[in-house]
């Protein structure tokens, strides 16, 4: 039953798009606390700024000539508290693992321990310049060496390139130093053989780096298969790139077999370890016969990242890789002195065969400090409670949910990091799309959709260690509900987000022709400011 109220609504009657929520509209556009934002552009003035500038004095002449300027420039000026506003505002509509469980997987979306942002802040470590003198950035050194000697003791590996910049920056540093010891034999293979199931990035390195990249199937079971890779491997294959565990979620057992056949070949073995969170502590990859891998800290050693950045993806590498490395990196000589190995020296340190460089300096010294932080805050027995914690979320995920959403590897075993579902048994029409959208509503940010390839309609939920259980079964109830929606076939899922500030967005559009620039005009001064409400 519902009674009308002074405005003539009733409750119960969603009013106009106000974010879809009950109840009549407000002149502002806002609800409550959940505020509208215009585009800077469209708030801020040309006329208006933040900071006072003396005038010109009129006596001066231009040096400028024919580049003067002639027309507005026509950026927005705001004033400070404005700036602060429109940011701070649009802030809010995001999404952020210090909101609430970010279950993108592959992903690994964990809490960063604010340890790791006191530490990195610290004066000696945050305002080091990568031009200082070397005799000046000794403790800088000592952390970047330290972390190095960790990442490859935690891998079982010989050395560690620590200068790419991401995941897929490790990847192209692993590819260039297996192609500069192919070269060095004087091996011009071609091909590189990438599983079904690869992160994207790893068929992308292979191709940019110049090699032809060429499928292997998976088995039934989600895994490489290993017979079709051994009937494929010849004297044209350059290097084999297995995510392990791979994007299925699950532990490639036959990484030993793989490595031994691929090196039976004259080949060499490419791991993507992005996902090294599920096994750290547990198992090196050296031991399984891998020849490169990157490691990212922004995943598995807590930095903050999404949305750009930042990221840092050392590369582990075997002995046989090692001479062909790429400079700077760091060596403690026997006097106990941490030295940086770059172009100069790199003859007195043994090292000329160095391929090259991936970067104009040392790497991400904030994410090397945070990444030290939470090692040595972990320990080693707590790394690898965190690879345990990790894949016990994940199955309570993939077994609290494969009764209702078909889990396609689920009858085979116990998944690692990540659980897998497919949209088996959704309504016609009703996609994992529309589940995704549903899941805003629910206040989560969605799993990874669609990906991996190989399973149809895939959500791929990476729950992480450090979400509680309260938190987990939370957001299974989310889950539970949205799939049970998705199969019943409700309408409204099409329809969702329903309490977003924005509805569903033409996302092929947005992919396809982005509006990257404001073309209009800025707004003319004296327009009412939505960012001035409540102001001054
Ligand atoms: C995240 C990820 C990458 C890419 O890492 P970036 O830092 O985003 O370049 C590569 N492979 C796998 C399996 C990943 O999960």
């Amino acid at each position: 039953m519902s009674t009308p109220n002074a405005s003539g609504w009733k409750p119960g009657t969603p009013a106009k798009d106000d974010h879809g929520m009950d109840g009549p509209p407000t002149v502002t556009g806002n609800r409550a606390l959940m505020l509208e934002e215009p585009l800077i552009f469209e708030i801020g003035t040309s006329q208006t700024t933040g900071v006072d500038l003396p005038d010109v004095p009129s006596s001066t002449s231009s040096r400028l000539g024919s580049f003067t300027r002639a027309d507005e420039i026509g950026l927005p000026g705001l004033s400070e508290p404005e700036a602060i506003r429109h940011y701070t505002r649009l802030s809010r509509q995001n999404y952020a693992i210090d909101l609430g469980l970010f279950p993108l997987g592959s992903c690994t979306m964990k809490h960063n321990p604010r340890l790791n942002e006191k530490v990195a802040r610290m004066p000696g470590f945050a305002d080091v310049h990568p031009l200082q003198p070397v005799d000046t950035v000794r403790g800088a050194l000592e952390v970047i060496n330290e972390l190095a000697v960790w990442l490859i003791g935690l891998t079982g590996m010989d050395g560690v390139a620590m200068s790419p910049k991401a995941g897929a920056h490790g990847e192209l540093c692993g590819i260039l130093c297996i192609r500069a010891a192919l070269e060095a034999r004087g091996d011009a293979r071609e091909v590189i053989l990438v599983p079904e199931s690869a992160h994207g990035t790893n068929p992308a390195t292979a191709a940019f780096a110049g090699y032809r990249v060429e499928n292997i199937p998976a088995t039934g079971e989600g895994r490489v298969d290993l017979e079709a890779l051994k009937s494929r491997l010849g004297p044209d294959v350059a290097a084999v790139m297995i995510t392990n565990p791979n994007t299925c979620g699950l532990f490639e057992r036959d990484m030993k077999a793989i490595s031994d056949a691929v090196h039976a070949a004259g080949a060499f073995v490419y791991c993507d370890g992005a996902n090294f969170n599920a096994i750290v502590g547990k198992v090196r990859p050296g031991d399984l016969g891998v020849d490169a891998m990157h490691i990212n800290l922004h995943k598995t050693f807590s930095t903050p990242h999404g949305g750009g950045g930042p990221g840092s993806g050392p590369v582990v590498l075997s002995e046989a890789l090692c001479p062909y490395g790429p400079l700077p990196f760091t060596a403690r000589t026997k006097d106990g002195v941490v030295h940086l190995v770059e172009e100069e020296n790199a003859e007195a340190f043994d090292h000329k065969h160095a391929f090259g460089r991936m970067t104009a300096f040392h790497g991400q010294m904030g994410m090397f400090t945070r990444a030290l932080a939470y090692i040595l805050s972990h320990g080693a027995d707590g790394l690898k409670q965190v690879a345990e914690d990790a894949v016990l979320n994940a199955n309570y995920v993939l077994r609290s949910c494969d009764d209702l959403l078909e889990a396609p590897f689920g009858p085979s075993g116990p998944c690692m990091h990540e659980a897998l579902f497919s949209d088996a048994g959704f309504a016609e029409d009703t996609t994992t799309l529309d589940l995704a959208k549903a899941l805003i509503d629910e206040g989560y940010h969605p799993m990874t959709m669609y990906f991996p390839l190989v399973v149809h309609g895939a959500m791929l939920v990476e729950p992480t260690e450090t979400e509680s259980k309260a938190s987990l079964d939370r957001f299974i109830m989310a889950l539970r509900s949205t799939a049970e929606r998705a199969k019943a076939g409700d309408p409204t899922l099409k329809t969702a987000p329903h309490y977003a500030p924005r509805r569903r967005l033409d996302e092929t559009q947005a992919a396809r022709k982005p509006v990257l620039a404001f073309d209009g005009p800025c707004a003319p001064a004296g327009t009412p400011q939505l960012s001035e409400q409540g102001g001054s």
